[in-house]
């Protein structure tokens, strides 16, 4: 999953930016609101963290700039506590939730990965594919119901496969929701991982489409 964090206060973006991608999130992070409107706009982002008050563009006029252009990406916006800014305001330009500031780190990776279920298929956070089943809100992976240990990376490449369950999904869809904007090595970083799930969670279990992408199959034979 790749996130976007659009806030001015450096330090508070770049520790939001690192315990994320700790999380296993890819995560860009950019300063002003005109910067994220235009990243947003042309990313694949899966969700944005956007801070209300921000040199440029307020977080406001960002989030109804995208919305007006059909841009139905989950908003997680930050208001300041001094009462300034209406929460009620930020859900009317279309934010999907808001957390003020101060707020604790845990609470918003909670927020972040409920609105990322909120806006899955399913209601629940338990994928199953054949004999896989991909917790994606415990971050847990059991294969025939022995628990397989992946890192951070391999999970956030098999929830990619996993959301999409059967269907074909690209090199380049994994490494845009796997990784960041800065991210500018070999795309054959992709097979890299997907060998290494292979090796976890059996051979068979991530077929090949030859020059179109991956297909997680779920059977270990
Ligand atoms: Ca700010």
């Amino acid at each position: 999953m790749r996130l976007l964090i659009v806030e001015d206060e450096r330090r508070l973006a770049l520790s939001l930016a690192k315990g994320l991608t700790a999380e296993g999130f890819a995560v860009d992070v950019v300063h002003d609101g005109t910067e994220g409107l235009h990243r947003a706009s042309e990313g694949a982002y899966d969700l944005i963290v956007l801070d209300i008050m921000l040199p440029g563009m307020n977080g406001y006029r960002v989030c109804g700039a995208l919305r007006a252009a059909g841009d139905d990406v989950p908003i997680l916006m930050l208001t300041a506590k001094d009462g300034e800014y209406d929460e009620a305001e930020g859900l009317d330009t279309g934010a999907d939730d808001y957390l003020t500031k101060p707020f604790s780190y845990v609470v918003l990776v909670a927020r972040v990965r409920a609105l990322l279920r909120r806006r899955g298929r399913t209601a629940s956070p338990v994928l199953t594919v054949g004999g896989l089943s991909v917790d994606t809100a415990a971050r847990r992976v059991t294969v025939d119901g022995a628990e397989a240990t992946l890192t951070t990376k391999e999970f956030a490449v098999l929830e990619q496969l996993a959301l999409r369950a059967g269907e074909v999904v690209s090199k380049s869809e994994i490494l845009e929701h796997v990784w960041d904007f800065a991210y500018d090595g070999d795309p054959n970083i992709v097979e890299v991982y997907i060998s290494a799930l292979r090796r976890k969670l059996g051979a068979k279990t991530i077929g090949t489409v030859r020059g179109a992408g991956y297909r997680l199959v779920g059977d270990r034979a």
